[in-house]
């Protein structure tokens, strides 16, 4: 079968998948307290999700991501991710992982591995209780932390993601690296992304440009640029005196464009060109409409990914209100 090309030549092999919008975290700069969710019949069922990923596959994707809301609150996950360990025996599919808040990882740290997940994205921004607790309103600080441990005790190689945040997490640079080299961890900041409609501005006045954040970084360590591309929009250094690899994402920047390997699939069944612009194509009709057949299905999705930009600008006077990307991270996952 033809696998999945961009009009710019690019193979499409990443596929992201947000399988809930709920979260068991606030985190100040993705929810406002009070979300309205979205109702159950709204949802991709674990079915048709299986069966949405599995198209991908066959159509080339080679590595998948879970990611949300949070996906480990949502009910029977292990099911979906038990049934994707089918696409890592065949070969097919080369890579299946998630991103995590954690706080459900002592749970599932080790039914994750059986299913064959052997890397796991931990977000964490501060390792202060009780900054923690601010900064995620619901959150606690040991349980993320046990769940930590659970994943490197399972085997899995855990990175921490950290929005940067001036002013709230900027005092911990030294020592959250030093903590993460300690435990074998890297660690990739963040810079922290104007989203949704989450009803406290003023907190979000704490962006810390990460070229800033490597500079003070270079103050104490010896930087060494990584060339490895992801395809994504995260660049690496190595720190020479620890040897951890330390990430920067900077997502509004469109330096990755070229390289984009990637489109995200929402909870709904809304498929996600570009993480800058609006454009998508709803998958969940061609699923709903043809329980018997892929074939409508497979041509959404090639039809979806004809349509690939080249690029975003971020030109959010051309596609938001006041700046903002009008869907909140929690929806397309981050
Ligand atoms: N709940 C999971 C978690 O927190 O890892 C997965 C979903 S969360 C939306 C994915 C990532 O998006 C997290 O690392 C989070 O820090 C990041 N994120 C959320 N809102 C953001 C924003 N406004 N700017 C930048 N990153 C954001
Ligand atoms: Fe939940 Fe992740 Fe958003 Fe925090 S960043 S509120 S943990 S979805």
């Amino acid at each position: 079968m033809d696998k999945l090309i961009d009009p710019f030549a690019r193979p499409i092999s990443y596929l992201r998948v947000s399988v809930t919008d709920r979260c068991d975290f606030r985190c100040v700069y993705c929810m406002s307290e009070n979300m309205t969710f979205l109702p159950k019949k709204e949802l991709l069922t674990l079915e048709e999700l299986d069966r949405l990923c599995s198209t991908f596959v066959g159509l080339g994707v080679e590595k998948l991501r879970i990611t949300g809301g949070e996906p480990l609150v949502r009910r029977e996950i292990m099911t979906f991710f038990n049934a994707m360990t089918r696409h890592l025996d065949s070969g097919a599919l080369k890579e299946l992982t998630l991103t995590t808040n954690g706080s459900q990882l002592e749970k599932f740290a080790q039914p994750l591995w059986d299913a064959g997940v052997r890397r796991v994205n931990i977000s964490l921004d501060t390792l202060d209780e009780q900054k923690f607790a601010d900064i995620t309103r619901w959150g606690r600080l040991p349980q993320v932390l046990r769940g930590i441990d659970a994943a490197q005790a399972a085997g899995m190689r855990v990175k921490l993601n950290a929005v940067a945040l001036k002013g709230f997490n900027e005092p911990e640079l030294f020592s959250m690296t030093e903590w993460c080299a300690k435990r074998d961890i890297d660690l990739t900041w963040i810079e922290v992304m104007p989203m949704g409609d989450i009803g406290n501005e003023d907190r979000l006045g704490q962006y810390w440009k990460l070229t800033d954040l490597r500079d003070r970084l270079a103050e104490q360590y010896t930087l060494t640029d990584l060339p490895e591309s992801t395809g994504g929009p995260a660049r690496y250094v190595r720190l020479e005196e620890t040897g951890q690899k330390v990430g920067f994402i900077t997502p509004l920047s469109h330096n990755f464009c070229e390289s984009c390997n990637r489109v995200r699939l929402t909870c709904t069944g809304d498929l996600f060109m570009c993480l800058g612009q609006e454009d998508r194509a709803d998958l969940r009709s061609a699923l709903r409409n043809h329980p018997d057949s892929d074939a409508p299905l497979e041509q959404a999705i090639r039809k979806a990914i004809s349509m690939k930009p080249e690029g975003h600008d971020f030109d959010y006077s051309r596609q938001s209100v006041d700046g903002r990307v009008s869907r909140h991270m929690s929806h397309t996952g981050g």
